[in-house]
Formats: C-alpha cells, sequence, structure tokens
C-alpha cells in the first residue's frame, strides 16, 4: 500500500519504518530540512531503541523515503497525520500543527483519500476535521482516528507488536483498509478494535490519565511511607500481586514527564471543564505531580539546610530510561530549583545529555555536562539519581565514595539497596522506602 506520513518525530518515524517493514512504500514528510537530510544520510534524528537500523534496511530497500514535500500525498491510499500537539497555557491542545498540515494537504487529496488522525488530538477533533475540510474540497476522503499508544524507549517493539489498535471510524471501506495495514502486526489474534472517531479519541486520553493517575497515587502512597516508615517496595509488591491491581506502573519516583503524560492529563481536564465539568482526579493527578517534580529537591534542602554553594551532581536528565527526549522531565525542575537556591549543578545522561544542554542555553538554565558519569560526581556534596538508566543500577559504590565530597545519595528511582548502601557508608534517600 501506499502510504504517507506527516511529521517524523517519535510517533511519525517510528510508523512510517514500521510500515515500510511490513512491505508498505511509505514517505516520511517533515517540514524540518534538517531532520529530513539527517533521515537520507542514514542517520535517524531522535534515539529509539532499532529504530535506525530498520530505518536504514527499509531506505536501502526502496520501500521508505524522506521528504520536504506533500506530493507523495495524491497517489498515497492513506496519510498519517503524526504531528505534535503540544500544551497551550491554558492547559488545552494547540492543535496549530495539525491545522497547517491539513492546509498543506489539501490540494493533493484524491477521491477515497483516508486521512489518518495519530496525533492525540481532543475529542471532538475527528468531527471538525472533517468539517474543515468539507469547505476546502470536493474529493470524497475519510479521516479516522487511529491514536498511537507506543512507548519511548520501546517504540518499535510496541509498533511491531501492539497490544491494541484503535480505529475511530464510521466508514466501513475505510476500516477495512485500516484493517488490512495493521493486520501483519497482528498474525495470532486480531486486536483492531473499531469504534466511534469520538470514542477512539476519549481511549487514548482516557488510557494515558488512567497511568499517570496510578503514577500520582503511589507517588503518595511512597509520601506517606516516608513520614510513616513503611516501605514502598514491600507495600508495591504486596499489592500488585492482587490481579485487579497488577504489577505495572506502580513504581514511585521523581514524577512523571515526558511529551504524553503531563500535556495529556491537563488536556483532558481542559475538555471537561469545556464540557461544564471538572475531573477531580485527573486534575488532582495533575497537582500530585507537578508537586512530586521537587520531592527530590526537598530531600536535599532539607538534608543540607542551605544549598547556597553545594555542587550537586545530577545522574539522568531523560525523563525515563531508553530515550533521548527531555520534555517535561524532573530534571528540568529540579535543576532549576537546585541553581535558584545556589547551588552549582553538573549531569551526566548516556543519551539525553546533549538535548539537555541545548534545553540548559536556551533557557538560561545554569548546569554543567560531564561525559563520565564518575567524572560527574569529582568534590560533588551529592548525587541525585533521576533516571533509572541500566548503566546506574550496579554502580561502582567505592568508586563513588572516593569522587564524592560527602558521601550523599538522594535516589529519585530506588534503585539501590538500602541495607547495602547504608553499609558502604551512604547517607541515602529515596522515594518512600523505610531507611
Ligand atoms: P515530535 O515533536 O517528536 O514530532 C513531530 C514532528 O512533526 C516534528 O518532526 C516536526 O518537525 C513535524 N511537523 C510539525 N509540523 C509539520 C508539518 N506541517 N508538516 C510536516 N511535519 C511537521 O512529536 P511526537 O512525540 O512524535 O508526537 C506526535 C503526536 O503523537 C502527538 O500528538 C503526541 O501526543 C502523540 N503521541 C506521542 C507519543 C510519544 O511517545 N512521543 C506516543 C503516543 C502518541
Amino acid at each position: 500500500m501506499k502510504l504517507s506520513v506527516i511529521g517524523t518525530g517519535y510517533v511519525g518515524l517510528v510508523t512510517g519504518t514500521c510500515f515500510a517493514e511490513m512491505g508498505n512504500q511509505v514517505t516520511c514528510i517533515d517540514i524540518d530540512e534538517k531532520k529530513v537530510e539527517k533521515m537520507k544520510e542514514g542517520k535517524c534524528p531522535i534515539y529509539e531503541p532499532g529504530l535506525e537500523t530498520m530505518m536504514v534496511r527499509n531506505y536501502e530497500g526502496g520501500r521508505l523515503e524522506f521528504s520536504t514535500s506533500y506530493d507523495s500525498i495524491n497517489s498515497a491510499a492513506a496519510v498519517f497525520m503524526a504531528v505534535g500537539t503540544p500544551s497551550r497555557e491554558d492547559g488545552s491542545a494547540d492543535l496549530k500543527y495539525v491545522y497547517a498540515a491539513l492546509d498543506q494537504l489539501v490540494p493533493l487529496i484524491q477521491d477515497g483519500l483516508i486521512i489518518v488522525l495519530k496525533s492525540t488530538v481532543p475529542i471532538g477533533t475527528g468531527e471538525s476535521v472533517k468539517e474543515y475540510l468539507s469547505g476546502k474540497t470536493d474529493k470524497k476522503y475519510v479521516v479516522v482516528n487511529n491514536p498511537e499508544f507506543l512507548k519511548e524507549g520501546s517504540a518499535v517493539e510496541d509498533f511491531m507488536k501492539p497490544e491494541r489498535v484503535i480505529i475511530g471510524t464510521d466508514d466501513d471501506e475505510a476500516w477495512k483498509l485500516m484493517e488490512e495495514l495493521y493486520a501483519p502486526f497482528n498474525r495470532q489474534v486480531s486486536r483492531t478494535i473499531r469504534m466511534s472517531n469520538l470514542s477512539a479519541e476519549m481511549t487514548k486520553y482516557a488510557a494515558n490519565c488512567f497511568l499517570a493517575t496510578k503514577i500520582s497515587f503511589m507517588n503518595e502512597i511512597a509520601r506517606l511511607c516516608d513520614r510513616t516508615g513503611a516501605d514502598v517496595n514491600e507495600v508495591r509488591h504486596g499489592i500488585s500481586t492482587d490481579s485487579r491491581i497488577g504489577a505495572h506502573f506502580l513504581y514511585p519516583g521523581p514524577g512523571y514527564g515526558g511529551s504524553c503524560f503531563p500535556k495529556d492529563v491537563k488536556a483532558l481536564a481542559y475538555s471537561a471543564r469545556e464540557h461544564g465539568m471538572s475531573l477531580k482526579l485527573v486534575e488532582t493527578t495533575e497537582e500530585v505531580n507537578a508537586e512530586q517534580k521537587f520531592y527530590m529537591f526537598n530531600k536535599m534542602k532539607e538534608h543540607f539546610k542551605d544549598l547556597n554553594g553545594k555542587t550537586i551532581a545530577i545522574w539522568g536528565v531523560a525523563f525515563k530510561a531508553n530515550t533521548d527526549d527531555i520534555r517535561e522531565t524532573p530534571a528540568i525542575y529540579t535543576a532549576r530549583a537546585l541553581t535558584e537556591a545556589g547551588a552549582s549543578v553538573r549531569f551526566y545522561d548516556p543519551v539525553a545529555d546533549d538535548n539537555f544542554e541545548v534545553y540548559c542555553k536556551e533557557n538560561n538554565l545554569k548546569a554543567e555536562k560531564v561525559e563520565n558519569k564518575y567524572d560527574a560526581l569529582n568534590d560533588a556534596d551529592a548525587l541525585c539519581v533521576l533516571t533509572e538508566w541500566s548503566e546506574f543500577r550496579s554502580p561502582d559504590f567505592g568508586e563513588m565514595k572516593k569522587r564524592l565530597k560527602n558521601p550523599n545519595l538522594f535516589d529519585g528511582r530506588n534503585l539501590y539497596k538500602t541495607k547495602s548502601v547504608l553499609e558502604d557508608g551512604f547517607t541515602y534517600y529515596a522515594v518512600g522506602k523505610r531507611i
């Protein structure tokens, strides 16, 4: 099938590459010329395990093309919109990139084209898009909502083996085509679920908000553990054995970040307000998370009393492991609070360090990038771990103690064994663990 994908970010490039991997002829379109050039040179513009190899294989095999031009759309069976939908100041989703892309594709619409909204868009957007386009073209097209559920860090695997594929459409022909397109990804059992455009949009927000709520819930339980002496790891184990609760998303930490949960939680709460109601749980999830992003900073402040003149090393600035994405990462909030309190900040991250360095320069945040995790500790007053990268899980504690001025360890991801780090002589703080 001939397909076009608009936007080659975490979702668009993975979508385009995986469809090409299944034998489709895909053109990935982006307005960012540098990105397109980079992809044509065989380099993946984002860090995503397994993506570059698959991208190059399909590019060299002639099934995947990259372009700044929209021309491929006029011979495509379907076009996937995967542009960003960031938050506005008031929390609503900003659809300017979606509508800018629609304006560009209008002249290329042919009868039968399926316009697939893969971006996360507010409930009612599919209908609004249909209406918007109806005033601009006489061609017959169908607007389908196909929200994406991949996770950064395992995006290729998630796309290749989806737990479910949501297709929002009331058009039988479009449903058939979408089912056919996704069939190779669901060979054992069909995981494609058909529903209305509105329900598909709501499903995406409901899923993300539910997961974010789980995180905020566990973060609050961890805070209470810190106050009472209960241990959140024991509690997590205790509750996760209940099959109604399950074992996933029960890990407390420095707050959720990334390009999805923060903006989607805000956007759903905003949508509800627009409909004259307040989603109290969703609003509170966001409030708890906003506080949680300062949890490790507050622990450092309590420990040092005065942070002025202290040097703090941060391990991990990506919002989670296995990604270079730093959007809304807890490291931004922690580093900013530390520098405002007069501390110097150094950071190390195996993948996201360059992105964080650029962020710091553009946003006047004074933090120094260090190329080696142990060098970051030299003469520092404390180490604060904010991302659960594998390479932080079993570090050389002897080396760490030698490098640090004072062996203070603030473990924002509960990576270390309490007994063992205490025996090694560290002053240890974590999230809800009994110390
Ligand atoms: P991104 O910011 O990584 O990528 C968006 C891309 O679109 C950029 O490369 C940008 O240059 C390009 N773009 C913007 N306007 C364009 C235009 N008019 N024409 C062509 N290209 C254009 O975004 P992302 O993280 O991939 O997210 C895309 C959407 O998918 C969002 O709605 C997001 O909420 C949703 N989503 C993201 C994830 C995720 O893990 N990142 C997961 C599921 C859903």
